[in-house]
């Protein structure tokens, strides 16, 4: 597993303009991510993540490090595969699915079949659940399957279309290790990556209605009613006035 690092962030309180300007572009942008994700509910997870990313602004331009370690000598390996790169997997059709005489219709999951799975405590329990709710319909030769009786053979192949048809679910990149030269696959956490990003843009923006509430005695709907230049103007001059 491989951790997604955000990008660094300034933590200076020298009054510098730019750094405000830039959080608090940031924490803007992560509210408009947070609520693009409730919209997308029904978008497949791995391309969710990807859209929430370009959101967060780490657009093409921009390019994500990523670390992990070398499986031979331990080695740390950054790497840094860009936003735009991640949204070039294309996924598969969704073709029903035909195998040892059965026909069966199904979606990918998205955020709400996650959340659902996620109650389940054991991992086969899990699956069971995700089965339960992507399976649109499952037809053999004597009429309808339920989706927990289809054979371990079936559900395999069910399991390789799902990933198929969301490649950004779980992204593996080829690496190879610059110390000892073993080449080896990364799987890449884009989920726990977007998270972090959306926590840190939140904790930001506490943090600048924390220094104005104290400069200035305002209420935080008055501070979050600024915008951003204003905003940016008067954390400089809170931040100039306390050193
Ligand atoms: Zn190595």
């Amino acid at each position: 597993m491989v951790a997604w690092r955000p990008p660094a962030r300034s933590t200076s309180g020298s009054g510098s303009a730019a750094p405000a300007n830039r959080a608090s572009g940031r924490a803007r942008r992560c509210g408009r991510a947070a609520r693009g994700a409730r919209l997308r509910g029904r978008a497949p997870l791995g391309r969710r993540d990807a859209r929430l990313l370009v959101l967060l602004g780490e657009s093409a331009r921009a390019s994500l490090d990523a670390t992990t370690r070398c499986p031979a000598c331990s080695e740390s390996i950054e790497f840094s595969p860009g936003a735009a790169q991640l949204l070039d997997a294309e996924p598969a059709a969704l073709a029903p699915l035909e195998r040892d005489g059965l026909v069966v219709r199904w979606r990918p999951p998205d955020s709400r079949d996650a959340l659902a799975a996620s109650a389940a405590v054991e991992a086969a329990a899990a699956h069971a659940i995700l089965l339960e709710r992507c399976v649109l319909a499952a037809t053999g030769p004597d009429g309808a399957v339920a989706p927990s009786e289809l054979p371990a053979a079936v559900r395999d192949t069910l399991d390789a279309a799902i990933a198929a048809s969301d490649p950004l679910a779980e992204i593996l990149v080829d690496l190879a290790c610059p110390v000892c030269g073993v080449a080896f696959v990364a799987d890449l956490d884009l989920a726990s990556f977007v998270w972090a990003e959306l926590d840190a843009g939140a904790r930001e923006l506490l943090g600048e209605v924390d220094v104005l509430a104290r400069a200035y005695g305002w209420t935080e709907p008055e501070v979050l009613a600024l915008t951003d230049r204003r905003r940016a103007a008067y954390l400089r001059l809170a931040r100039e006035g306390v050193s």
